[in-house]
């Protein structure tokens, strides 16, 4: 798009990123060859052609594969904190002045021999050589998955919180807490608790809700968790009440336009209903999800928006003073983030 290099300079707030969703197809490559990792394929290319989804997934399988090679190579601290610093660097390539990052300690320790622990440390790692090398505010996001043993969960949580309580570099970014994963017909009841545990600890909370499912999915969230952001949201679109309540609670949807298609979340881009959620009045925010996974970029995500729905700059403006307003990184960092 002829005013692509115009939207990479904008200055952004990125709040929904997952960086055991977003691993590099080189690093995936570079990292496999240093340990010995059989990624089923031959070369750099046809791992290219494997790593990466680039048109509507026909079966959740099929996503979950992928997801899946990503995976594999988060199989060390160095691994874990590469992976965190390039996720860093690709934001500050987007233009983004203030990061929040989340990844699923239970997820990556799964079938592997890592602990929550190497895993948070890895992530902090990378954290503080990423903020030391650019300009960016950068903040954590543990995320449980729905699905997942109630015990996985619970150690991942308190493990979360143990560290943020402690003094190692990087902890004070631990500042948020997510649900994330298939939530239709999960029971969410047995999670209450947990996130409640979250908010007391001073985390703020994000629920992933009403991606793929209805808008009754979204009240129910709002209801049980009472979140300050709802990852996706977009199924509020054609329910007043769900969207009345998201404007009087300000509870912000953080939007990723590209990954819900390509999740058959919707059937087109030009059919999302972000532009109709933002000119009602929800409010919203511009993300890239699992950029890496998908074979896109934020830069690109703008690209979409100014294209396909007719945002202006103004209108990029507002979106991400919105996004800037529900961080849940502490004020007085958010004071240093300059956007306009
Ligand atoms: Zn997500």
């Amino acid at each position: 798009m002829s005013n692509g290099s115009g939207l990479r300079a904008l200055p952004k707030v990125e709040l929904h990123r997952h960086l055991d969703g977003s691993v590099r197809v080189q690093t995936i490559w570079e990292i496999a060859a240093e340990t010995g990792i059989d990624l089923g394929v031959r070369s750099l290319e046809e791992l290219r052609e494997t790593a990466v989804i680039r048109e509507p997934v026909t079966s959740l399988s099929q996503a979950l594969a992928r997801f899946e090679t990503q995976k594999k190579v988060l199989c060390s601290f160095h691994a874990i904190s590469r992976v965190t610093r390039e996720n860093i660097e690709d934001a500050v390539n987007d233009g983004v002045k203030l990061l929040e990052l989340r990844f699923a300690p239970a997820f990556i320790a799964e079938g592997t021999a890592l602990s929550n622990d190497e895993i948070i440390a890895g992530v902090l790692d990378g954290l503080s050589q990423g903020m030391a090398r650019h300009p960016i505010e950068v903040g954590l996001i543990g995320i449980l998955p729905r699905g997942f043993p109630a015990s996985a969960n619970e150690r991942a949580l308190e493990d979360l919180l143990r560290w943020k309580r402690g003094n190692a570099a990087g902890a004070d970014r631990i500042c948020g807490l997510d649900l994330a994963a298939v939530e239709a017909g999960i029971d969410p009841l047995p999670l209450v608790p947990l996130v409640d545990k979250a908010r007391e600890a001073g985390l703020g909370i994000t629920i992933h809700s009403g991606e793929d499912t209805d808008a009754a999915h979204i009240a129910r969230t709002l209801q049980l968790f009472r979140p300050d952001r709802i990852g996706h949201g977009i199924r509020a679109w054609g329910s007043t009440a769900v969207m009345n309540r998201l404007i009087a609670e300000d509870v912000l949807l953080e939007v990723c336009p590209t990954s819900n298609w390509l999740t058959g979340s919707v059937p087109s881009l030009d059919r999302h209903p972000l532009p109709h959620l933002y000119r009602a009045g929800v409010p919203v925010s511009i993300n890239s999800d699992d950029p890496n996974l998908m074979g896109i970029d934020l830069v690109h995500e703008y690209e979409v928006c100014a294209r396909h729905y007719g945002f202006s700059r103004e209108d990029f403006l507002s979106l991400n003073e919105a996004a800037l307003r529900h961080s849940f990184l502490p004020r007085e960092t958010l004071d240093r983030v300059k956007i306009r």
